[in-house]
């Protein structure tokens, strides 16, 4: 009975554990890599194990770096259920077929370029066909049901609260008459979040594997946040320019459209035009309103008082390229919404080329930006960013609202993990950069919880854990 790290082990993305119990293997999210384009590379390497012999994957939610490798699980020959949350499935579907479709758009543009070279062609890291494939593969759960998913494997899945249907992992592993009981947290939310519930409080675990994003920060306030962002548009609606949001479409979307919603008359939003330019934005924000029952009890009431909880007048929805390439004529009131979230793809790529180099347009950072991103150059300073092989001047003024993270800062993950009580458990800390993870360790051990920090492919005996 063994857990190994394959991925975000040191690192941020590419989350991937395996599970080995009473000879069944199960697969513990399986994400895509992130980040430079040497570092996407690797997306395109063999599995360090056989996808055939995986017997089952628990999901934890439907972020790239949790689920973009699973059509290549399933290209390599995995033919078992990946279980998940429902909203998960229903996201992960948008998710999933709009890496493919880019990844498709992406080969045949590299395929054309190196033709021209007298090169030979490149294939997607997979298809939409292999994307649906995969889709197929799920099987959808509940929060707070025990199910028995393999001889000797028990999961039950409890709200994590980050994004809609993502889950924290409760698995209780049986071999003979030894039973381990494992919590992996997968990305655990930020307490107080618009429309979603706190992380569940978990009791009991014989290892507990935790995410560290922020685990050397704290996050702003809620209110804190919310101020900062009405500042924004206050001195933007001074500068007569555009204001860009580069926003996941998962989460960071719809809470910006509730929060515009709330403040709207405060933050003069009435002056400016709301565009979403990204279908897939558009159609998680679907996924959204169809889940309603999923959403705390204070944003429950708020939607049956007042309807709709990210519909705002003078919304845009931008499908089309056409539509979007029209958003690009708007020299200022435009409040643009569009991803990726770290500007290293998708139709905010078009809009900074368009809005960076102007003085009085201003970009709002959202969210995290992983190293080796164009959104990370831009946080970083760089004076000049390059897009589509030309060098633009950054004369824009860039805003960074950490607070508006969907992730627990360090003292969130510390709560959640005081939750499990005397005797702590053993913690294994991943899905951080380094210093994220010694900040986070180093206050773990000040509470005397057994820490550890496994290296990329490390192999824990879970009969043989530290207490
Ligand atoms: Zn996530």
């Amino acid at each position: 009975m063994d857990i190994s790290f394959h991925g975000a082990a040191g690192e941020v993305t590419g989350s991937c554990l395996l599970v080995t119990v009473g000879g069944k293997q199960l697969l513990l999210d399986c994400g895509l890599i992130q980040g430079s384009a040497a570092e996407e590379a690797r997306n395109r390497r063999a599995f360090p194990f056989n996808p055939q012999a995986i017997d089952a994957v628990v999901l934890s939610h439907a972020h790239l770096d949790h689920s973009g490798r699973l059509p290549l699980l399933v290209k390599g020959g995995f033919r078992g259920p990946i279980y998940t949350h429902r909203a998960t499935r229903d996201l992960s579907r948008i998710m999933l077929l709009d890496a493919a479709a880019l990844a498709e758009r992406d080969a045949v543009i590299e395929t054309r370029k190196r033709q021209r070279q007298a090169r030979t062609a490149v294939e997607p890291l997979y298809t939409r066909a292999e994307a649906e494939a995969a889709v197929r593969q799920f099987r959808a759960l509940d929060y707070d049901s025990e199910q028995d998913i393999l001889p000797g494997v028990r999961l039950r899945l409890r709200d994590a609260g980050h994004i809609l249907g993502s889950a924290i992992v409760e698995l209780w592993l049986t071999e003979g008459t030894t039973t381990r009981k494992l919590v992996f947290s997968g990305d655990l939310g930020h307490r107080g979040a618009p429309i979603l519930r706190n992380p569940a409080t978990v009791r009991e675990a014989d290892l507990v594997i935790l995410e560290s994003t922020y685990g050397d920060r704290n996050h702003r306030s809620w209110n804190a946040t919310w101020q900062e962002l009405g500042e924004v548009f206050r001195a933007a609606t001074q500068h007569a320019g555009n204001i860009l949001i580069p926003a996941f479409a998962i989460g960071r979307t719809q809470e910006l459209l509730y929060v515009f919603k709330q403040h709207w008359r405060e933050w003069g939003l009435d002056r400016w035009t709301v565009f979403l330019d990204s279908p897939m934005a558009i159609a998680a924000t679907e996924v959204y309103a169809h889940h309603a029952n999923l959403f705390n009890d204070k944003d429950k009431d708020r939607r049956r008082r007042d309807g709709d909880l990210f519909a705002l007048p003078n919304l845009h929805f931008s499908r089309t390229s056409s539509q979007s390439m029209a958003i690009n004529r708007i020299q200022s009131g435009a409040v643009i919404i569009a991803g990726s979230g770290m500007c290293n793809g998708g139709r905010i790529r078009h809009h900074l080329k368009h809005n960076v180099w102007r003085e009085q347009c201003h970009v709002v950072f959202t969210g995290f930006q992983a190293r080796g991103t164009l959104g990370r150059q831009l946080v970083d300073g760089a004076p000049r960013v390059r897009l589509w092989g030309e060098s633009i001047r950054v004369a824009a003024q860039l805003h960074t609202i950490g607070g508006l993270s969907a992730h627990a800062d360090q003292e969130g993950l510390l709560a959640w993990y005081r939750g499990f009580g005397q005797p702590l458990p053993p913690v294994a800390l991943v899905h951080g950069e380094p210093i994220a993870i010694d900040g986070l360790a180093a206050r773990l051990k000040t509470l005397r919880a057994p820490v550890i920090v496994p290296t990329p492919s490390e192999r824990l005996d879970l009969t043989d854990l530290p207490r």
